[in-house]
């Protein structure tokens, strides 16, 4: 194809560009966004930008100019509104500033992305209920960390980071999660519960089984948020982490198959065959029927250079094991493969460093998934051995006497 427009301009969208490139494809890319700004990555902005030890500049995803170095078409602070399919070309609608524009295209990929998910509650709709997806996001949540007690709505990734980084700045903290434990669709019991213990002695309050019910406020002032058994919580501001819901709006319009994100193959294509989607606002459907969505820099990463093959018709690479990386105060948590649908699990902790910690997850006899906590070397092992698919067996890997990099070497 001659022309790519790549809606979105996020780690999916730059990644794509930057592999279309690296394969010398020839053909105009254009990334079009609705963020008024150049492409970022989202990480920092629980973490580092958060502490106000990364910034604007820093957290970049390329240089200003990397983009007309590479003959990569820009259009940020653009929304595309509508997209149709005839004759093998797709006509994008956009507007910017109330202006619209059109733009013809062979291909399309869609890496929209999601929208943070907001509460459905009385008084959730006051300006100091936030969110965190954005750059703005990021810096209103800054602006709000000394204005006193911080409530956190999920205790699930993005939460738990908010409350340990705001806590690190000396706000008070509580985390309101209305599951039994943290983190309950990511990480196995163990994990969950050294973190909780970690959390807490970080001094942040957590609340688990606890459901808020109304977000109360005087007048204009946020006061706390209310929970179902009565109490409430005392808040200044309340950042809700509830999750993210995948951008499908496009997908629809092109009448693609949607069902909790846009559904993809191994090669990124949609339901029609030639439209693709990656990153964020996708489903994959494995084989065997298996559904992921996952939401991680790698998987926007190893779609966008899939995508990257299909659509210069080159041979697709294999995708590597999925891994995902979390900074919660000074618990440093790495997990590779996915969780869920293993038959046993094994927790290996260092008798010296006690705060090294892995879990592993096996499936029969197979080594499927692996949580690393403050285990940086640990991960890097397991990683590169669940990607050659050559691992020891339970037995052999329970041994404490011998270090897992040796086990796994
Ligand atoms: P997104 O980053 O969501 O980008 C999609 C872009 O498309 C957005 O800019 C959106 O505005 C734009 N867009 C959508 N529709 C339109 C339209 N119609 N017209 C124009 N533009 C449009 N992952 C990790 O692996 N490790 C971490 O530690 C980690 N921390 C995170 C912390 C935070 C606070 C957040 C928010 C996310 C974190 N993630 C982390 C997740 C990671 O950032 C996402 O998986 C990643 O950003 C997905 O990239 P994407 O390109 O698919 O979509």
């Amino acid at each position: 194809p001659r022309s790519v427009a790549v809606v979105g301009a996020s780690h999916a969208a730059v990644h794509l560009a930057d592999r279309l490139r690296a394969i010398r494809y020839p053909g105009e890319i254009t990334l079009i966004s609705h963020e008024d700004h150049l492409p970022y990555q989202r990480p920092p902005l629980s973490k580092a930008m958060l502490k106000g030890e990364a910034n604007a500049d820093s957290v970049l995803l390329r240089d200003p100019g990397y983009y007309p170095d590479h003959r990569i078409g820009l259009r940020t602070g653009v929304r595309v509104t509508g997209v149709t399919h005839v004759d093998g070309r797709y006509i994008l609608e956009m507007v910017r500033d109330d202006v619209t524009e059109s733009l013809e295209v062979d291909r399309l990929v869609l890496a929209t992305g999601a929208r943070a998910r907001v509460l459905d509650l009385p008084g959730a709709d006051h300006p100091d209920v936030l969110v965190l997806r954005e750059i703005h996001d990021a810096h209103r949540l800054l602006s709000r960390i000394a204005a006193g007690p911080v409530a956190v709505i999920g205790g699930g990734f993005i939460g738990l980071e908010v409350a340990a980084t705001a806590r690190a700045l000396g706000a008070p903290v509580t985390v309101i999660e209305a599951g039994d434990r943290l983190l309950a669709r990511a990480v196995g019991p163990s994990t969950a519960e050294t973190l909780l213990t970690a959390h807490r002695a970080m001094g942040t309050v957590v609340e688990l089984g606890a459901t808020p019910v109304e977000i109360v406020t005087d007048d204009d002032r946020l006061l706390g948020v209310r929970l179902a058994d009565g109490r409430m919580i005392p808040a200044a501001t309340v950042l809700v982490g509830v999750g993210a819901s995948p951008r499908t709006e496009l997908a629809e319009q092109l009448g693609l198959d949607v069902d909790g994100g846009i559904v993809v193959d191994g090669n990124c294509l949609a339901s029609d065959g030639h439209t693709i989607a990656i990153g964020d606002c996708t489903v994959h459907v494995s084989e065997t029927g298996r559904r992921f969505r996952l939401e991680s820099v790698d998987n926007a990463t190893e779609q966008a250079v899939v995508a990257a093959s299909v659509i210069a018709g080159l041979e697709v690479p294999s995708r590597g094991t999925p891994w995902f990386w979390s900074d919660q105060g000074d618990q440093k948590l790495q997990i590779v493969g996915l969780i869920g649908g293993h038959t046993s699990a094994l927790l290996r902790v260092d008798p010296d460093r006690p705060r090294r910690r892995v879990a592993l997850y096996f499936a029969d006899e197979e080594l499927v998934a692996a949580e690393c906590l403050n285990s940086p070397a640990d991960f890097v092992a397991l990683r590169s051995a669940l990607g050659r698919g050559s691992c020891p067996s339970p037995d052999v890997l329970a041994d404490l006497s011998v270090p897992l990099k040796k086990l796994l070497a």
